[in-house]
C-alpha cells in the first residue's frame, strides 16, 4: 500500500555494514523526511489506537526503537518505557541475556516500570532473528505486565523472527514492511 511504498522509498540499503556480507537497513532517510516520519509513527500505532482496554505503555528498545516508540506512545495516549543495554538504567533492573551471531547481549528494564497487568506495545525498527524482541517481551512479562503487540517498521522475513515470537503467548506482530 501507500505507507509501505513510502517507507520502502526512505530506507537505504548499506552494503557490508556492520560487517562484510551484511546489508544494513538504514532508516535515517525516513526519520529525516517529516511526512514519512509522521506517517510511519501513525501506522506503527494505528492497530492499537482506540483499543479497549487501552495500551498503557509503549516500550522502545535502545537505540533506534526509542526514536519510533516515544512518538507512538504520545499518539496512543500511553506512557513510554525504555528497554536499555546493560548498565544504562539507574534504578533496580531486571535483565535478559540472549545470543547474538557472535557473543551475547543483555537488555534491562526497571523493575518498577509497569503497574501489575498493564498492557504493553513493543516498538522497534527492524525485526531480524527476533532475539531482541523475545528478550524484551520476556522482561515485560517478568515485570508483571502483559504484551499485547509488537509493531516494527521492517521485518526481515528470511530470518524468521515472527515464528520465534509466535512460540510465545498470543500477541499481534505487525510489520509495515
Ligand atoms: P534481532 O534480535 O536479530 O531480531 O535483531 C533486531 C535488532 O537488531 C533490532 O533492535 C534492530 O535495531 C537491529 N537490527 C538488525 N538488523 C538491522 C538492520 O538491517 N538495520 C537496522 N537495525 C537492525
Amino acid at each position: 500500500g501507500d505507507i509501505a511504498d513510502l517507507v520502502r522509498s526512505r530506507i537505504r540499503d548499506v552494503a557490508d555494514y556492520p560487517k562484510p556480507g551484511i546489508v544494513f537497513k538504514d532508516i535515517t532517510p525516513l526519520l529525516a523526511d517529516p511526512s514519512a516520519f509522521q506517517s510511519t509513527v501513525e501506522a506503527l500505532g494505528s492497530p492499537w489506537l482506540g483499543a479497549s482496554p487501552a495500551v498503557d505503555k509503549v516500550v522502545g528498545i535502545e537505540a533506534r526503537g526509542f526514536i519510533l516508540a516515544a512518538p507512538v506512545a504520545l499518539a496512543l495516549g500511553a506512557g513510554f518505557v525504555p528497554v536499555r543495554k546493560a548498565g544504562k538504567l539507574p534504578s533496580a533492573v531486571l535483565s535478559r541475556s540472549y545470543a547474538l551471531e557472535y557473543g551475547e547481549a543483555t537488555l534491562q528494564v526497571h523493575r518498577d516500570a509497569f503497574a501489575p497487568g498493564e498492557r504493553v506495545l513493543v516498538v522497534d525498527d527492524v525485526l531480524a532473528t527476533g532475539g531482541t524482541v523475545e528478550a524484551t517481551t520476556s522482561l515485560i512479562r517478568e515485570a508483571g505486565a502483559e504484551v499485547v503487540g509488537v509493531s516494527v517498521l521492517l521485518e526481515l522475513a528470511f530470518l524468521a523472527g515472527r515464528a520465534r515470537l509466535e512460540g510465545q503467548d498470543g500477541f499481534d506482530v505487525r510489520a509495515l514492511l
